[in-house]
């Protein structure tokens, strides 16, 4: 028979939930509650991180060798039609594709293999290369080291991404990361912008007042940039009167630990939109590369098996259930009140 937990209310807890109570309500709280619960030992499995999270089915290869093979150079590609419009691009520059399909795995494999093994990394890694060692293997020990976060195993491998056309907000907050990634920005102390590119927030684009605002304070400001050049002032001094939506292009060098933690950060729903989309992309990326790899950057809520912020208390955001009502359930189940349900209830309501 088919049976699910469900909580059965003790009299002393009648009022647990505040001054809104009913009955009603309460049996349908417990319910989602029982089913956060079953979420608890959600963990970092790589075949469970992606669940209810769609897979992009047109990305077939990374965009730079998408467009190479196209015979279309970057600058050429989603160029906007409307002036002054930067437009965020990101590639995954190293590896290709091939090469990570062929040895990333095998490297993490490498790397957690050596600590079990009393053959040396020379004759574990001679295996893997002469194709003796079963795919299948490799995969269950880096779900294992990845689940059981044994981390620095998956320090050993790392992509390059080539990111432009995005804001100095952005850039700002991406920088932040201090751990297992490596960076290099345009200078614009040694860049002389003759046309500089500026992103528009979508709630400015969507209001023509603001964006009349907008584009009239960025006009100024540019005037003055360039008045400001022609008099002699180092570009390093007149670009303090760019603002945050100034574009920038920068190089990223990440392992796929930083990656994780990073994509986890920024692919939360609360976290500042433009970022997000950056991260969208650079799993579109990885994606196209090796799928296997775009479905670990997920947000930090998946392998968490629950969200942990605060802002999120009200369940708005519905990836996972907040720590507060798994800790509730968690309290009812150690108190012995989470019951069997049988199938026929279930269905029943
Ligand atoms: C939604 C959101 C809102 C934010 N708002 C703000 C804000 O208002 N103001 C602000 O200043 N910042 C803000 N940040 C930035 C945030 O505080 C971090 O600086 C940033 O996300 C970098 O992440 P990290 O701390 O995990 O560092 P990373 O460099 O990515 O480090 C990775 C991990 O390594 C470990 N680590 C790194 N450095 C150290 C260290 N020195 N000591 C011990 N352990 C270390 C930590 O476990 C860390 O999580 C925000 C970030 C997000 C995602």
């Amino acid at each position: 028979m088919r049976n699910r937990l469900i909580a059965r209310r003790a009299p002393h807890t009648a009022h647990a939930f505040g001054r809104g109570y009913s009955p009603t309500l309460h049996k349908g709280l417990y319910t989602r509650l029982a089913g956060s619960f079953l979420l608890i030992g959600a963990c970092a499995c790589p075949r469970r991180l992606t669940r209810g999270l769609a897979d992009d089915p047109s990305a077939k290869m990374p965009t730079l060798q998408r467009n190479a093979m196209a015979g279309i150079t970057p600058a050429r590609t989603n160029r906007p039609a409307m002036a002054k419009r930067g437009v965020m691009e990101v590639s995954l520059i190293f590896p290709e594709g091939e090469v990570i399909r062929r040895y990333y795995k095998g490297l993490i494999y490498l790397a957690a293999r050596t600590c079990y093994s009393e053959k040396t990394p020379q004759q574990i890694w001679s295996e893997f290369l002469a194709d003796k060692t079963p795919p299948e293997r490799v995969l269950k020990l880096i779900e294992h080291v990845i689940e059981s976060g044994h981390h620095s195993t998956i320090e050993h491998i790392s992509f390059t991404f080539a990111i432009s056309g995005v804001s100095r907000a952005l850039s700002h907050q991406l920088v932040r990361h201090r751990i297992g990634v490596a960076f290099d920005q345009q200078s614009q102390r040694y860049v002389k912008y003759k046309e500089p590119q500026y992103v528009v927030p979508p709630s400015i684009e969507a209001n023509p007042d603001a964006l009349r605002e907008f584009e009239r304070f960025r006009d100024v400001s540019e005037e003055i940039y360039h008045r400001f050049l022609a008099q002699g002032i180092p570009a390093e001094d007149a670009r303090f009167v760019f603002p945050n939506a100034v574009t920038t292009n920068l190089i990223m060098t990440v392992n796929l630990r930083q990656l994780m933690h990073m994509a986890g950060l920024r692919l939360c729903t609360l976290a500042q939109w433009e970022i997000r989309q950056l991260f969208k992309l650079i799993r579109k990326e990885l994606m196209a590369a090796d799928p296997y790899f775009g479905r670990l950057l997920v947000p930090k809520c998946v392998p968490l098996g629950y969200c942990d912020e605060k802002r999120n208390e009200d369940e708005h955001c519905k990836i996972r259930p907040h720590k507060n009502s798994v800790f509730r359930v968690w309290e009812l189940y150690k108190r012995g009140q989470l019951v069997e349900r049988t199938a026929a209830e279930t269905d029943g309501g």
